[in-house]
């Protein structure tokens, strides 16, 4: 099965170059050809896609989301009446949602279990591809420890999605032993406190370093990376010193933390976006009040921090905590990522080359033979406009694998 992709441009991230009169072509799911439409043989046999008006470019890709997440704000009351197979359903709806707003892949950071990885890349439902962590690791009290002072306990272990409390080293390499058994691709851990959660304070950092490090060795040698919720300096340069690879949010970034990240080589993931959607939550009433203050407390240091990363040549993965937000508004990243300095094609690069890079997913975030057929159209230059990836509307067509997802025509 041959596709054509016929467009207006083509914007190719890797070399920032637009080139006209574009064609990408498809075999079987992979691109055997991508680049201009004179020289490039359409067999007669090709399904040919009219993209004309649209620049084509690879499918984006998030680092950072949560699709069994509502994105509706924070409701405890519905959260105690909704099943486990309802909030897996969830993800049915946000994976949809995520790939008609142009992202073909995304590293979901705790919630969706491993089958809903597999369920998309069985054709149940349309989806991204997918990597999981499964579960995000905190100790008690952490981040992602669900028991409130009355007694209740949120988080329910499940076969496919382990208890996400732990501590202590012995019980750590257990954990992730238990994750990594249930599927996961990466493994998440939150080595500092954080804003949604109700006992724990985001300046706080979670996790001892050694607990951080057997963690980090377990992953390793199953062959898996780390990802750190890490907003306080402390939890930001716990996780650095155990060699931790992405560091999600970072609000308190210093020059110490920013000189081991860029001798490290690692990523940080913004996820500038997600404090705006606690403020909006909480505006419609629908964010309890501890989540408010916090996200309040955090945003300009949040935002003074990514652009010091932004300013020093830390790399910037793309990556929105949606789950936080609604599934389909993860373009609104880029607009934050450019008003704090990043080049539109910068913002691009985040989000499709270096993007695949941070998160090791192989062929998606470029058009290149071998690489999935996954292609997005925008229409217009979004070099000249971002914002013509910041809204699920302004993009016109997804083809994933080949196989057309959306199409909309004005
Ligand atoms: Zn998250």
């Amino acid at each position: 099965m041959i596709t054509a992709v016929l467009g207006d441009a083509l914007l190719d991230p890797a070399t920032g170059q637009t080139t006209r009169d574009a064609a990408v072509l498809i075999e079987d799911g992979k691109v055997t050809r991508a680049g201009s439409r004179d020289g490039t043989q359409v067999p007669r046999d090709a399904q040919t896609i009219d993209a004309s008006g649209l620049t084509l470019l690879p499918g984006l890709i998030d680092c950072h989301v949560h699709l069994t997440s509502l994105g509706e704000g924070l409701d405890f009351a519905r959260e105690l009446t909704t099943p486990p197979t309802l909030e897996l359903m969830r993800a049915v709806r946000a994976a949809r949602r995520t790939l008609d707003a142009g992202f073909t892949a995304v590293r979901d950071a705790a919630g969706s279990p491993a089958g809903v990885r597999m369920a998309i890349d069985g054709g149940y439902f349309p989806g991204p591809r997918m990597f999981v962590t499964v579960s995000a690791l905190s100790q008690t009290g952490g981040h992602t420890d669900s028991h409130f002072m009355c007694g209740a306990d949120l988080d329910i272990p499940l076969p496919d999605r382990p208890y996400m409390v732990v501590d202590g080293v012995e019980n750590m390499r257990l954990r992730v032993r238990e994750v990594i058994r249930a599927g996961a691709d990466w493994i998440k851990l939150c080595t500092s406190g954080g804003v949604l959660s109700p006992g724990d304070q985001p300046h706080h950092s979670a996790l001892t370093l050694e607990e951080i490090k057997a963690a980090v060795e377990e992953a390793r040698v199953q062959g898996r990376k780390v990802m750190a919720h890490a907003q306080a300096n402390a939890g930001i340069k716990n996780a650095l010193k155990a060699g931790v690879s992405t560091i999600e949010h970072a609000i308190w970034l210093d020059g110490d933390a920013i000189e081991m990240m860029l001798d490290g080589g690692n990523a940080v993931v913004p996820t500038l976006v997600a404090p705006h959607w606690v403020i909006r939550h909480a505006e419609a009433g629908k964010m309890p009040a501890y989540a408010i203050d916090k996200a309040r407390a955090v945003i300009d240091d949040h935002k003074a921090s990514i652009k010091l990363a932004i300013e020093s040549g830390v790399k910037v993965a793309f990556g929105t905590d949606t789950g936080v937000g609604p599934h389909g508004s993860n373009g609104e990243e880029f607009l934050l990522m450019h008003e704090l300095g990043m080049e539109p094609i910068d913002c691009i690069r985040a989000a499709t080359t270096l993007a695949a890079d941070t998160i090791g997913m192989k062929g998606v975030g470029r058009l290149e033979p071998g690489s999935w057929g996954d292609v997005i159209g925008v229409p217009g230059d979004p070099l000249a406009n971002l914002e013509l990836l910041a809204k699920p509307e302004n993009v016109h067509l997804v083809v994933k694998g080949g196989d057309l997802v959306k199409m909309a025509r004005t």
